[in-house]
This record gives C-alpha cells, sequence and structure tokens, in this order.
C-alpha cells in the first residue's frame, strides 16, 4: 500500500531530519522554506520542492511545520490560507501553552485542525527509538496520523486542550536548559581560579547525573508533592539555603555571573520567609508554584 504525502514546511535542522525520516518511512514528501536553498539538501534524496506555501499545502492533507515559533506560522501560511480547508497541520515549533490554543482556533477558522506538538529530541535523533513527541489537540486528527507520526518519535497524546503539548514541552525544556545552565555556572566558577574549563566539566556532569539519581530514586519526592509535606529530617530548607548563600558569595568573589545562584537563593529566602526552614528542599515547591507578589 502507498503511504501517505507529508508536506513538511519549515527546513531547519529538525525540519530536515523530519524530512529525512518520513522518506525513509516510504512516505512521498513535499517541501517548503523561506529560505529556498535551504531544500536543496532534501531534494536531492527525494523531496519534492514547492514553488509556494500554497502550492506545499496542496500536495499533503497532512502538512507539518517545523518553525521558530507560532509567528512564522502566520507568516507562511495566511497569505495561503485559502488553501488549508480539509487539512491537518501538525505544528512542531516551540511556543507558549497560549499561543498554542489561539492558533487552534485560527487554524480552525479557516476549515483545518491543528495538531500542537512537542518534540522531545535534538535533529540527529529525530526518528530514532529515544525521540518522542507530545501532541495535544483533537484526538480523532491524532489518531488518523498516528501510524505517520510514529516515525519521527514515539507519539504521547497528552490531551485535547491544544496548549498541552507545549505546556509539557515547555516544562521539559526547563529541566534540560536549567540542566545546561547549571553545568556551565559551575565550571566558570571552577575556572575562575585558572582551572581548564574543559578540565571541571566531566565532573559537573557527574554531578548532573548523580542528582538525576538522587531524585529518580527519591520515592519522598513524589509521596511530599502529593500530600504537601515536606519532611526535613536528612537535610533543611535552613541548611541548603546557607549554602545558596554561600554559592553567590563564592560566585560574587570569582568575578563570574550571579543571575542563576541569585535565583536559587531566592528561592530559599522565600521558602524559610513563608516557615519551611525546617522543612525538606521539596518544600520549595511551595513558593515555584506561585508567581511572585
Ligand atoms: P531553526 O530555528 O533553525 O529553523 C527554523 C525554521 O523556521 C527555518 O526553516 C526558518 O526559515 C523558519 N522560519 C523562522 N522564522 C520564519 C518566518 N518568520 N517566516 C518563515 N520561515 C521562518 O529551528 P530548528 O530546526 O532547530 O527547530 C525547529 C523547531 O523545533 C523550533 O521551534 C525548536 O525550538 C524546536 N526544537 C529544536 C530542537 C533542536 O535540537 N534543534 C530540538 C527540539 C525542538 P529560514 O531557513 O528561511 O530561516
Amino acid at each position: 500500500t502507498s503511504k501517505a504525502a507529508v508536506t513538511v514546511i519549515g527546513l531547519g535542522p529538525m525540519g530536515q531530519a523530519t524530512v529525512r525520516t518520513l522518506l525513509a518511512g516510504g512516505h512521498p514528501v513535499t517541501v517548503w522554506n523561506r529560505t529556498a536553498s535551504r531544500a536543496d539538501g532534501v531534494v536531492a534524496e527525494g523531496a519534492r520542492r514547492a514553488a509556494s506555501p500554497a502550492e506545499a499545502l496542496a500536495a499533503s492533507e497532512l502538512v507539518v511545520l517545523s518553525l521558530t515559533d507560532f509567528a512564522a506560522m502566520y507568516d507562511i501560511l495566511e497569505p495561503a490560507a485559502g488553501a488549508l480547508a480539509g487539512k491537518t497541520v501538525v505544528n512542531l515549533s516551540s511556543d507558549t501553552p497560549q499561543t498554542s490554543r489561539q492558533a487552534a482556533e485560527w487554524v480552525a477558522a479557516r476549515g483545518a485542525n491543528l495538531l500542537v506538538g512537542g518534540i522531545m529530541c535534538p535533529a540527529p535523533m529525530v526518528g530514532t527509538e529515544a525521540a518522542y513527541v507530545y501532541y495535544s489537540g483533537p484526538r480523532a486528527e491524532f489518531e488518523a496520523h498516528e501510524s505517520t507520526l510514529r516515525l519521527i518519535g514515539a507519539p504521547r497524546f497528552v490531551g485535547t486542550d491544544p496548549g498541552l503539548a507545549q505546556l509539557y514541552y515547555q516544562a521539559q525544556l526547563t529541566v534540560f536548559l536549567g540542566g545546561i545552565s547549571a553545568v556551565l555556572q559551575a565550571t566558570a566558577l571552577v575556572a575562575s581560579a585558572g582551572v581548564p574549563a574543559e578540565d571541571f566539566v566531566p565532573e559537573a556532569i557527574t554531578t548532573l547525573d548523580d542528582t538525576s539519581a538522587m531524585l529518580g530514586s527519591h520515592d519522598d519526592l513524589r509521596a511530599a508533592l502529593s500530600q504537601r509535606q515536606y519532611p526535613g529530617e536528612l537535610s533543611t530548607v535552613t541548611m541548603m539555603g546557607a549554602t545558596a548563600d554561600h554559592i553567590v558569595a563564592a560566585s560574587t568573589e570569582a568575578g563570574i555571573d550571579t543571575a542563576l545562584p541569585r535565583a536559587v537563593q531566592s528561592h530559599y529566602q522565600r521558602a524559610i520567609s513563608a516557615g519551611h526552614g525546617q522543612d525538606g528542599w521539596a518544600s520549595l515547591y511551595e513558593v515555584i508554584r506561585h508567581m511572585a507578589a
């Protein structure tokens, strides 16, 4: 049986990897990119080049967008909106949940359906076992295209509210970007004393692994968050907060950036002010879950 045609709009590293994965899966793929030369590679590998967004939309019922943000979707689709009716648009671009919800309404008003996706892997891992993708939006459209979408990465449908996929995506990227900044911050602190950065960075990464293992084996964390009880017999917010103060002071002495250490310090300071000094570190959640007054 012949595989469904797919259109991919946006050929950055992620869009190109998506096209290659779909071609390898036997799908006819039509592509369009604002900077036309960026399509040359995938066209040489078998993708069909559309001359315009409207032509790209006309080629397939399933249209995958891989763009910097959702604003780019409007730039591309607004002039071609007449060609949208009946399409399923899968937007794998990063943006906020609210922006995703507005986009779902905009697409629906033009007679099409929007599935919002949050793709959880770097470009070289698209289409591999390690890749997974959060999806939200109309369930019937998701199920209709699930077998094709599965080629990109294991699909995880998280709900019909179109904002949910990007909510999960931004949550996971909070962990990812936070971890990256923490490792580089730690490395800069040690390097300030003349230690080669490349010598320390593997040690910092080991601590990231240890932190992950500690959190992963921390059954108490789930219990604490579900019961909103934060026992502090092993380590308290007051003790950890003193360390957070020392990190700010050491970073200041070293003459490096203090934005990240100060953000962490403020969680501890505010938890202590809120009466969590003798509770465990999980009680920071009570501070973090509200916007600061
Ligand atoms: P890039 O930002 O490199 O590519 C962006 C694409 O969007 C390009 O094709 C670019 O066109 C197009 N674009 C941007 N603005 C406009 C506009 N106003 N009008 C028309 N086209 C526009 O992205 P990536 O491929 O790296 O990523 C795509 C999405 O996937 C992003 O939202 C990213 O956050 C997400 N993502 C990326 C990962 C990664 O490792 N790279 C991992 C997981 C998710 P042009 O070529 O003309 O500039």
